[in-house]
Formats: C-alpha cells, sequence, structure tokens
C-alpha cells in the first residue's frame, strides 16, 4: 500500500442472488485526492459505495489509511463522512439532529457542540434553518443538512452518493466550493457519485467509470475525452463479416455503419493495426474521419 493512499479497494465483488453487479473492482484513492464515480443507472455506484462502508456484505478488500477497513472500527469509520441513503429525525429541528448524532459518535470531543453545529450548518448555508423542523425541509435543504452530517468529525475520506441531486443551481455551486475548500485545507478525500458529466468534470480531478461490474475507466477527464473518439473508415468495397470479427479478435471495436464504411471506437490505440489489417487483405482506405462521441453515452 502507498502511504499517500488513503483509500485501497481490493477485488471487491458483490451479488444479489444471481444478479452480480460488482464482478472485480479495484481501484486507490490518494490523500487530497476528489474522484468522480459515474456509471450508468443501475452500474452499481450505490452498491459499491455501500459495500466499501461495510453496509452490505461482500467478497474483496477495502483498505482505509493502509488497515484493513471493518465497520466496526469507530475510529476509521468517524474518519469518513457518508452521504448515502441518509435518514433524519423529521419532527426535529436541524440543530438537535446535528446534536444527537454528535452525541452517539463514539470517542467525539463535544466540549463545542452548539459551535460546531452553528459552524457546520453555515457550511452547508443552512444557518437560517437551525430551529425549524426537518419535515419542513425541501429534498435541497435536507441533502445539505446531509452534507452537514457528513462533515461532523472532520473527516480525511468523505464517500457522497449523489450529493448534488435535489439542490438548486446555487447550492450545487455552493456544495461544489465547500468540497474543494475541504480537500484545498484539509487535504481530504472525496469520492461522490453522478450522473451529471459536468458536475463530475469541474470537481473532480480523476474519474471512474464503472461498467458491467467493472471499472471501465480511471483518469482524468481530458484522457476519457481523448480515448472516447470515433474514426469513420471508408473503403473501396464491402468488409466481410469474417474480417470483422478477426478485428473484433484483435480487440478492435469495429462496426459496419454501411457497405464501405466502418466505424472504429476508442480507435487512438488501435487505428493503425485496422489500417494495416485492411491494407493488407488488398483494401485501399478512401477517407478517415475522426469523430467525438458524446462522453454521456458512456454512462447516460
Ligand atoms: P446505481 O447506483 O449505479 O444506479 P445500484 O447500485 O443502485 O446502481 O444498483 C445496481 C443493481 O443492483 C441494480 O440492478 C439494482 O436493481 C440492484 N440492487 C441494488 N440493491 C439491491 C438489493 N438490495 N436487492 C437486490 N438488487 C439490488
Amino acid at each position: 500500500m502507498s502511504s499517500q493512499n488513503i483509500l485501497e479497494v481490493k477485488h471487491l465483488q458483490k451479488a444479489f442472488g444471481r444478479h452480480e453487479v460488482l464482478k472485480d473492482i479495484n481501484f486507490e484513492v490518494k490523500q487530497g485526492e476528489i474522484i468522480g464515480l459515474l456509471g450508468k443507472n443501475g452500474s452499481g455506484k450505490t452498491t459499491m459505495i455501500k459495500s466499501i462502508l461495510g453496509l452490505l456484505q461482500h467478497s474483496g478488500e477495502v483498505y482505509f489509511e493502509g488497515k484493513k477497513l471493518s465497520i466496526r472500527d469507530t475510529y476509521a469509520m468517524n474518519r469518513i463522512g457518508v452521504l448515502v441513503d441518509t435518514a433524519f429525525f423529521e419532527d426535529m429541528t436541524a440543530l438537535d439532529n446535528l446534536k444527537i448524532l454528535m452525541m452517539a459518535t463514539p470517542h467525539r470531543d463535544n466540549r463545542h457542540m452548539k459551535k460546531d453545529i452553528m459552524e457546520l450548518l453555515e457550511f452547508v448555508g443552512l444557518e437560517k434553518n437551525v430551529k425549524e423542523k426537518v419535515k419542513g425541509f425541501s429534498f435541497g435543504m435536507k441533502q445539505r443538512l446531509a452534507l452537514a452530517q457528513a462533515l461532523m468529525n472532520e473527516p480525511k475520506l468523505l464517500i457522497l452518493d449523489e450529493p448534488f441531486v435535489g439542490l438548486d443551481p446555487l447550492g450545487i455551486e455552493l456544495v461544489k466550493e465547500k468540497l474543494t475548500e475541504l480537500c484545498r485545507k484539509k487535504q481530504a478525500s472525496i469520492i461522490f457519485s453522478s450522473h451529471q458529466l459536468a458536475e463530475v468534470e469541474e470537481l473532480s480531478e480523476d474519474l471512474i467509470v464503472i461498467e458491467d461490474g467493472h471499472v471501465k475507466y480511471f483518469g482524468t477527464y481530458e484522457d476519457l475525452a481523448r480515448q472516447n473518439k470515433e474514426y469513420r473508415i471508408i473503403t473501396d468495397r464491402p468488409i466481410p463479416t469474417k474480417m470483422l470479427s478477426e478485428l473484433h479478435a484483435k480487440c478492435c471495436e469495429v462496426y459496419e455503419k454501411s457497405e464501405n464504411q466502418l466505424i472504429l471506437s476508442h480507435g487512438e490505440k488501435t487505428l493503425d493495426l485496422v489500417l494495416r489489417y485492411l491494407q493488407e487483405n488488398g483494401f485501399t482506405i478512401c477517407e478517415i474521419l475522426r469523430e467525438d462521441r458524446p462522453l454521456e453515452t458512456l454512462f447516460a
């Protein structure tokens, strides 16, 4: 384990009955890093988050600060701020909700509880709603209160499931700004799931794309955009299906667009190979066009 890795996820697997949602998830998070988690609806983002936190039984290993993470390790769990399926005492105020949680948190220093709560509520822009009952809160206000709960113990790692859902544009800006501030000032790390590419692009340095139970991509937004190009290859005559199968066997993502047009996806590494193969088989390449595929196709 590298010393600057705050989290390591190794061979994470989770099935519901015979439905294998996570087949083999592996990744690492460095200290101070913000990682956006993308994947189509139902790809397993929430399942992954809950498995990492030990809220779901799973196979595989999760290390936090170099030590195997267990939900029973209250010291470690206190250092992880979580926003997933947050429930509140709806008949109580925002202040009382935080107070109860603070009092129930093992090893927490509650000497300045009221001050801590006011700072947290101010941080998430709820300072004017301290004494209001949560049942009167909008969904967006509840999201912000959930974020305040997640931030309660000055976490070293934040794991947030769809933190921007239900927030208005100003709320989104506020939360983004605060999360960035937290990382800069306290060197906290953040993993957050989202189905909004714009939010992920703006906030995170690296992103993870989950597909078919695996990490399909882990890297920067720019690299992903670069890889996500399609090449349209126009040849002098139709390409037989047998040749397409042979190209598939060479890991080239090609399909026939029309009689003498091939589309090659993720072609940065395979374009040369495809062109050489066609020429060796007597084809003339009439034209090659490069087209950007919308990144949303990866997860929408
Ligand atoms: P995402 O967060 O990416 O939208 P989820 O992790 O919520 O995806 O779900 C992944 C898959 O696991 C879905 O097919 C979902 O129906 C299934 N799933 C999630 N939770 C359960 C559960 N408790 N029991 C059975 N299937 C579940």
